[in-house]
């Protein structure tokens, strides 16, 4: 029961033989597709509370919420409630509304950013912000860290080049060589290569971007030395040298902690990007800053930036009730779900002698199938070494017991509210087969 299911006769396949006939392989964005650990997606008909119901009536356990919006878990009544009288109202104006000013409020009173500008995905959010940096410095370089995700944009879809402070390589085929040219990939938590990238380029150094704890090559969270954390580090190498600190809380921001990765480690970032939990299950993202600089973007400065859906009425009620039913209580109860599912992944898998790692950033946390001897992932070259078959017969496992998991080994387990000990009793009943399962692959 290990291996992937390509049985042909359930809803689920006929729907996908169908949605590959009519988009590119089947899906609207990579990894919903199956691909690195085989076998047909789930179509979903429909989700409430910690579950996913699929077009063939199988109720699965949710260990990705959406990846990341569905803090509340699914449906939750009074967001639906919500989103269903503001779409009686109209569902886009293209004229300003109090909804997204009231959003815009909530952002700034959990984090340290003065002023927002809202847009419709983490990837519009990190596009715009690249802009504005290299608006505001006048300078054409930008810093990011491999196995860090910041969504499509051309520049920052840029791997590793061959050697430290070297410039990166396009990400991507239709990714031009001049797009990323300007940009520097770095491994993630290694300052020495940081303070050369700077040694080297710092006078034309835009901004540094990185996710404020990495979430997209499985979890590694900033590391400490000597009592300063990662993201400090680098706050304060890119002070020295007149670059801009960009935090892409995008993942973890209202997710991790009323307001993410900031509200761990308390660096102030000089611009940051949000999205996911902040759109409550619809398309909405932000950046934001110091006013001083997002006083640099149009209308009122020279750096050009818009979108016809942006802050759109429907959009921002969403995620406007979600953030506000996020209380503390919301925080502490996925704390605690997550800390129960870590440790009980830990022993099933110790239990059948699956090496592996398990890292978080508060909630967030991803099983590393990494070799034996490895003790802690800190970059994406480490991440890497994981086996992914032994992932994959994991995956299988869990899928086949009722339990959702992301369809690949680079990838957090998200949690809710909505996840009670019955959702999780679930999980932690099939993690024994699924170890085993691992275990043989
Ligand atoms: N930044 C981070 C840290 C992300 O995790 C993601 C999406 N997973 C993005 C940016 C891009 O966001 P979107 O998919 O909404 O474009």
């Amino acid at each position: 029961t290990s291996r992937p299911d390509t049985s042909t006769d359930t809803r689920s396949a006929a729907a996908f033989a169908r949605a590959q006939q009519v988009t590119p392989g089947g899906v609207n964005s990579p990894v919903r597709a199956f691909l690195s650990v085989g076998g047909t997606p789930r179509f979903i008909a429909s989700a409430k509370g910690p579950y996913l119901y699929d077009v063939d009536g199988n109720e699965l356990v949710d260990l990705i919420c959406s990846w990341g919006p569905m803090l509340l878990g699914h449906a939750h009544p009074e967001v639906i409630g919500a989103v269903a009288e503001a779409a009686s109202r109209g569902t886009s104006y293209g004229a300003p509304t109090t909804a997204e000013v009231e959003l815009a409020a909530e952002i700034i009173d959990r984090t340290p950013v003065e002023q927002v500008r809202l847009v419709n995905s983490g990837t519009e959010a990190t596009m715009s912000v690249l802009r504005l940096a290299r608006g505001i410095t006048g300078r054409d370089k930008v810093v990011k860290f491999a196995g860090c995700y910041h969504g499509h944009v051309d520049a920052l879809l840029a791997a590793a080049g061959s050697g430290v402070a070297t410039l990166a390589i396009p990400g991507s085929p239709g990714v031009t060589e001049a797009t990323t040219a300007d940009t520097i990939v770095l491994p993630y938590n290694d300052r020495a290569a940081v303070r050369e990238a700077f040694a080297t380029y710092g006078d034309q150094i835009a901004c540094l971007f990185t996710e404020a704890a990495a979430g997209n090559m499985g979890v590694v969270p900033p590391g400490v030395e000597d009592g300063v954390g990662f993201n400090r580090f680098l706050a304060d190498l890119c002070h020295q040298h007149g670059a801009l600190f960009v935090s892409d809380e995008v993942m973890t921001g209202f997710r991790i902690d009323r307001s993410g990765q900031y509200g761990l480690d308390g660096v102030v970032p000089d611009l940051m990007t949000f999205g996911k939990v902040m759109g409550g299950g619809f398309p909405a993202a932000a950046f934001g800053g110091r006013a001083e600089l997002m006083q640099s973007l149009a209308p009122v400065g020279g750096v050009y930036q818009a979108g016809t859906l942006s802050g759109n009425p429907v959009a921002s009620t969403a995620g406007l009730t979600t953030l506000r039913l996020a209380t503390d209580a919301v925080y502490a109860h996925v704390d605690r779900a997550s800390a129960r599912l870590q440790a009980e992944v830990a022993t099933a898998l110790a239990t059948a002698g699956v090496p592996h790692v398990i890292q978080a950033a508060g909630n967030l946390f991803s099983v590393f199938f990494v070799p034996e001897g490895v003790t802690a992932v800190p970059d994406y070259a480490t991440a890497a070494t994981q086996d992914t078959a032994a992932y994959a017969a994991f995956f299988h496992a869990m899928l086949d017991a009722g339990v959702y998991l992301p369809p690949s080994a680079y990838e957090g387990w998200f949690l809710s509210a909505a996840h009670d000990d019955a959702a999780l009793d679930r999980v932690v009943d099939a993690l024994p087969r699924a170890a085993a399962a691992a275990a043989a692959a």
